[in-house]
């Protein structure tokens, strides 16, 4: 007697091995059988003509406090997202102040208080969150905790406080670092300052993930920064939202990627994320510095591919470029942006910079898995890959262009990032992994939002499961919340 069996549906175990027809069975939270299998349930799904796989694991996400502020997180699980990594790019969840200062940018509702990496968790596990949540411990939001926006070395006394933020976030379960060198207070920091602080995770299977200083001219620096870290601190590396970013810096990826099968070889734990676009999303704040626009920057960008996405006092920006707004106020482009900052510190914008190729063939690349990068603001026009990051990659790259096979693409977002982030029974089909399934209609799975109209539900998900439970049935909430939070193993 199982809860659920799903009969006769394709399925994509999430090893990248090829798919098959059978059923799966679920009890008790677990998936408790695979291919043939006996028995009843009063809950047996007909999956013919549909494909179940393990649900996606979204290994970049800026959740931390949607977790908390929209706990059902229907922008991920409408896509099929069954566990969120949060914390990437430097800005995790604790300590409380700085964190929740930086979040004010995506939530400017007042936010409910926590204590440490310990405290947020707990949190979370009281209030279960739509989906499972694991934590990378914020480099940017230690050091601003530690020493403010000061841009110099830490003293002695300011670097043991970082390293105890970092110790609190490990002991409490994080599942890595992450750093954010393009922000404040993140670019002040050396080789040096990240490599100490990646010590502290030297045998406990925790992971460095970096949003590097450059991804324009300066990737393959930035790139080899990224692995001499974890090779000096003995640490796997993520190299989040792989790219070359501005045309000058296009086409850099080929030798990028090559950086990181060398050091692969050399027998080092490197990999990398990506979202399928060629469009990227930050803070306005780091686009705008030092007169940025129409020349360096983020691989010198022009206003005209700077578009704002979220300014909650704003709206009227919103969904604009930084030259039609200048327009507008009948200024320069650089004028425009530093009015806007001016009005919005926090403003996030969607920013043009990447080609097709580049996106292909990072995606190709056995190194890479898949993970949003979204910006969960409801409000505003937040860049599409909040929602369809994951039925994208399916629906656009796998069944359209073939750019490699379903079962592949499954393995990119499912037992490929379990491996990597240590969810050890989680990513794959098996009997006696958590039951975090996603039934999805192969022919019909595929992103439906615009930069337009962003707010739109990927097509063709069926159901969800997160640990057993039923969380979207005909593409719709169900209203259950069963998401748990993943705790690295000790
Ligand atoms: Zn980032």
């Amino acid at each position: 007697m199982f809860d659920v069996i799903i009969r006769d549906v394709s399925i994509y175990d999430g090893t990248g091995g090829e798919s098959f027809v059978g059923d799966v069975a679920i009890a008790g939270g677990e998936i408790t059988a695979v291919g043939d299998v006996p028995g009843t349930s009063e809950d047996v799904v007909d999956g013919r003509g549909l494909a179940v796989s393990p649900g996606f694991i979204d290994v970049h996400t800026h959740d931390d406090f949607a977790a908390v502020v929209h706990p059902d997180m229907w922008f991920k699980s409408s896509g099929g997202v069954t566990t969120c990594v949060v914390g990437n790019c430097g800005m995790g969840a604790a300590p409380w102040l700085p964190a929740s200062r930086m979040a004010r940018a995506l939530h400017p509702q007042p936010l409910p208080e926590w204590s440490g990496y310990r405290g947020y968790l707990r949190f979370l596990d009281g209030h279960a969150p739509g989906v499972n949540i694991a934590v990378l411990i914020g480099h940017g939001t230690a050091r601003q905790a530690a020493m403010g926006s000061d841009q110099r070395e830490p003293a002695a006394a300011e670097m043991r406080a970082m390293k105890d933020i970092v110790s609190e976030g490990l002991e409490a379960g994080a599942v890595g670092l992450s750093t954010g060198l393009i922000y404040d207070p993140g670019r002040y920091a050396t080789t040096d300052e990240i490599v100490e602080l990646a010590c502290l995770m030297r045998g406990t299977g925790a992971l460095y993930a970096t949003h590097m200083r450059d991804e324009g001219m300066g990737l393959l620096d930035s790139v080899k920064e990224a692995i001499a870290i974890g090779e000096r601190a003995g640490v796997p590396v993520q190299i989040s939202h792989h790219k070359a970013s501005g045309r000058n810096a296009w086409g850099l990826v080929a030798k990028s990627l090559e950086l990181i099968e060398d050091a692969q070889r050399r027998g080092q734990d490197v990999h990398a994320d990506q979202y399928p676009y060629t469009a990227g999303s930050t803070i306005l704040a780091a686009v705008y510095r030092d007169g940025a626009l129409g020349g360096k920057g983020l691989g010198g960008l022009e206003g005209d591919a700077v578009v704002i996405a979220s300014a909650p006092g704003h709206r009227d920006w919103e969904g604009r470029s930084v030259v039609q707004i200048a327009t507008t106020m009948g200024c320069d482009a650089n004028a425009a942006a530093e009015r806007i900052l001016a009005a919005e510190p926090g403003a996030t914008v969607v920013i043009h910079t990447m080609c097709e190729d580049d996106v292909r063939m990072v995606m190709r690349h056995p190194s890479t898995m898949i993970g949003s990068d979204g910006l969960p603001t409801l409000e505003g026009k937040p860049h599409p890959r909040l929602y369809g990051t994951f039925a994208r990659v399916l629906g656009r790259y796998a069944r359209e262009q073939k750019l490699f096979s379903l079962s592949e693409a499954v393995h990119r977002m499912t037992g490929f990032p379990a491996r990597k982030f240590g969810f050890a029974d989680r990513g794959t089909l098996e009997a006696g992994k958590k039951a975090d399934l996603v039934l999805f209609n192969p022919v019909s799975i595929m992103d439906c939002g615009t930069f337009e109209d962003p707010h739109r539900e990927p097509a063709g998900i069926v159901a969800l499961y997160v640990n057993g439970k039923l969380t979207v049935k005909g593409g719709k909430p169900t209203g259950v919340r069963a998401g748990k939070v993943l705790r690295r193993a000790a």
